[in-house]
């Protein structure tokens, strides 16, 4: 089976790990601050927080911003559960914005259309959660103009992104944003196993999650409320959570984060030659922003449904039998059982509806040979030929 994603690992990160294990720290050492400074000055951000997932890191960027009990979250339906579960971690209510049918991100027009009837009932959201989707970057300048307007905070779940450029620029220098997120798992397109971080340009945002990565445990005399007393002192002052990264995930990372610029090249190849063997089949390609670098993370087809004889699970199927591991990102989340319970229809995001109907990820990682990616074009032919 050719997989939709797999990590790239070579004798300098298995060298990197090795080292670590043969060091004095396993956790809490040098090479936590060392990858976050790799990633940091990658990315042009001031601050980085390395915790043991995107997911986490999504967990205390909300809670960084304030968010709780009674407060909304905003995002896309199209997206992994944990874009929209961070909200419900806090304690608010999670509702979501359609998408914009060509780039398949939150669409900024829905945004602001859902933002003027919020304003009128008074339930603004306190915290929008934008996913750069396959990479793709998100408006984030339309976003950032409504977030003023609205007086919303912006979290960029650039899970997708990492090595992305948007308006010349690496995603996560938070220019529209708050807190950029990014994942390391190993589909992503660098990896520390489980990991993730955030990264921001606020201070006093950076201090918060520090705490919150730890326990809300601070060492800091500045953050204390009275004197230490004595050199074995701290001060629980928050209430955190154990989400510290490894010191061998931040070895692998930071010997990851030496590749990533030729990950994210050799992604875009591939994209390109995708491009150019698909032109003639019934599907609709990727669009790519002409302004914009994608990290290609994925690479999504959308089925021509009235153009072919077989259904999208019938192409689906075909490709798996034939042994291409595609996969579908995402499932609509509101779709999905859990949320279902709060009352969502899955009419309510028609365009989400439609893009998961037709929507296919083809393999796309940075090991992927051009006869492999040969194979999946064939297979995609002989699956919507019908044999
Ligand atoms: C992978 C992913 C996450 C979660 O990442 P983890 O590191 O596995 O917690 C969140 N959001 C998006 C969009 C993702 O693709």
């Amino acid at each position: 089976m050719i997989p939709y994603g797999k990590q790239d690992i070579n004798q300098a990160d298995i060298d990197a790990v090795l080292g670590v294990l043969r060091s004095d720290f396993l956790t809490q050492g040098p090479k936590v601050p060392a990858f976050e400074q790799v990633v940091a000055s990658h990315v042009g951000a001031e601050h980085a927080l390395a915790v043991n997932s995107a997911t986490s890191a999504l967990h205390i960027a909300c809670l960084a911003l304030g968010l709780g009990q009674g407060d909304w979250l905003w995002t896309t339906p199209v997206t992994f559960v944990a874009s929209a579960n961070c909200g419900l971690y806090c304690g608010a209510k999670v509702d979501f914005v359609d998408i914009d049918p060509e780039t398949y991100n939150l669409c900024p027009r829905a945004l602001e259309v859902k933002l003027e009837r919020a304003a009128k009932e008074k339930c603004l959201p306190k915290v929008v959660v934008v996913v750069h989707l396959c990479g793709q970057p998100c408006n984030m300048e339309a976003i950032g103009i409504l977030a003023k307007k609205y007086g919303f905070k912006v979290i960029e779940d650039a899970s997708h992104a990492i090595g992305g450029k948007y308006q010349g620029e690496f995603i996560g220098n938070c220019r529209y944003s708050d807190i950029t997120v990014f994942s390391f798992h190993p589909v992503k397109i660098v990896t520390t196993a489980e990991g993730g971080m955030a990264v921001t340009n606020d201070a006093n945002l950076a201090d918060k999650m520090n705490l919150l990565r730890s326990h809300g445990i601070t060492r800091e005399p500045t953050h204390m409320t009275q004197e230490p007393d004595g050199p074995w002192y701290y001060q629980q002052v928050d209430l955190g959570f154990n989400y510290r990264m490894t010191e061998l995930q931040a070895a692998l990372g930071v010997s990851q984060m030496e590749r990533l610029d030729a990950f994210v090249a050799r992604r875009h190849q591939l994209a390109t030659r995708y491009d150019r063997l698909l032109v003639d089949l019934p599907i609709l390609l990727p669009w790519q922003h002409p302004d914009s670098y994608s990290g290609l993370h994925l690479y999504v087809i959308r089925l021509k449904l009235g153009s072919i004889r077989r259904s999208h699970r019938e192409v689906f199927e075909s490709l798996r039998e034939q042994g291409i591991g595609v996969n579908l990102h995402y499932i609509p989340v509101h779709t999905q059982p859990y949320y279902q319970a709060m009352g969502f229809q899955a009419e309510d995001f028609p365009q989400s509806m439609a893009y998961y109907q037709e929507a296919i990820s083809l393999p796309m990682f940075q090991g992927l040979t051009e006869n492999q990616q040969d194979d999946v074009v064939s297979a995609l032919r002989n699956a919507l030929a019908g044999e």
